[in-house]
């Protein structure tokens, strides 16, 4: 088979659409859909028909990844249980996207889309050339994925979920069931509430730059609040360092449009719980391939196991 033939198709499930594209031999983007709505209410038979319909668009040919969000059961190929998208419930995605597009299910790489979005910048965005990484996704909750000698590294199943280490012991509690999670600081959501706690004005849920361009303004109060929020970033983030001695991290989701003046506090933060010069020779990186970055570390994962 020549070649030109290997491009790898990715798709990344999001809460309301499809985004999917396909990358050729060489990694360089050949296609790249806009997004495909996803009808409110759609049921498991109807989202597969329009996943498989999308890929096909694509010409997938022999090979597929696919983000989906939630945490995935790697044996079941699919999520298990999702509250929120209940058209993914007990969906063994990964068997059925085979058999309807006729491929090999080992051809078929179903990923939590953080992590897809990891490889993602890894590979053609912001963290490219970098062999160790973390992506944080900064909205209604912080994600993660972690990158560690150029793979995705999930441990057991569900590695890299920075989102969930706690950095305030006894405190907010979180969704997740223990307290005091980073995301329940340092998330879009989270910045919003603690702006709205102290009477700064904000702009609609969930984007924020009206907030950071206060700070960037110098207004004193969203300068403060912004420097907190950071330093707790950089307190979720010391004890990465010191674990992994990781050397780039890389902001992705709405709320990393606020990193010029997060960065402060986030080193502050790295600086108060690391130790040696590692809070001054981090790199701290925006996500350079937006709402790409899924489809495009799921075809990564398609690619890579070619
Ligand atoms: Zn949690």
């Amino acid at each position: 088979m020549p070649q030109a033939t290997l491009a790898r198709v990715g798709l990344d499930v999001g809460g309301t659409s499809i985004k999917a594209g396909r990358i050729d031999a060489r990694g360089g983007i050949e296609a790249d859909l806009a997004a495909v709505d996803i009808p409110r209410g759609i049921d498991p038979e109807g989202f597969l028909r329009l996943l498989v319909s999308v890929a096909r668009s694509l010409e997938a040919r022999d090979s597929i990844g696919i983000g989906i969000p939630g945490l995935i059961d790697r044996q079941f190929g699919g999520v298990r249980k999702s509250p929120n998208l209940p058209y993914l419930d007990q969906l063994p995605l990964r068997a059925r996207v085979a058999a309807e597009l006729g491929f090999d299910e080992r051809s078929v790489h179903v990923e939590n889309d953080a992590n897809a979005a990891a490889l993602g910048e890894q590979w053609l965005g912001a963290g490219k050339g970098a062999a160790d990484l973390l992506l944080l996704t900064l909205g209604t909750g912080v994600g993660g994925g972690l990158i560690l000698g150029g793979e995705l590294y999930v441990g057991d199943g569900m590695g890299g979920e920075i989102g969930h280490v706690v950095i305030a012991p006894d405190g907010q509690p979180c969704g997740c069931g223990s307290r005091g999670c980073l995301e329940q600081y340092a998330s879009a959501t989270a910045a919003r509430r603690r702006a709205l706690e102290r009477g700064l004005p904000v702009s609609a849920p969930g984007d924020l730059k009206l907030l950071a361009a206060r700070a960037r303004d110098g207004h004193a109060a969203e300068r403060a609040l912004l420097h907190e929020v950071g330093i707790d970033l950089g307190r979720g983030l010391g004890p990465v360092v010191c674990l992994l001695d990781l050397s780039c991290f890389v902001f992705g989701g709405g709320f990393s449009a606020a990193l010029d003046v997060l960065e402060p506090g986030i080193r502050a933060g790295i600086r108060e719980r690391s130790f040696g010069s590692r809070a001054e020779t981090t790199r701290l990186l925006r996500a350079t391939l937006g709402p790409s970055a899924g489809w495009i570390g799921a075809a990564r994962l398609a690619h890579r196991a070619a």
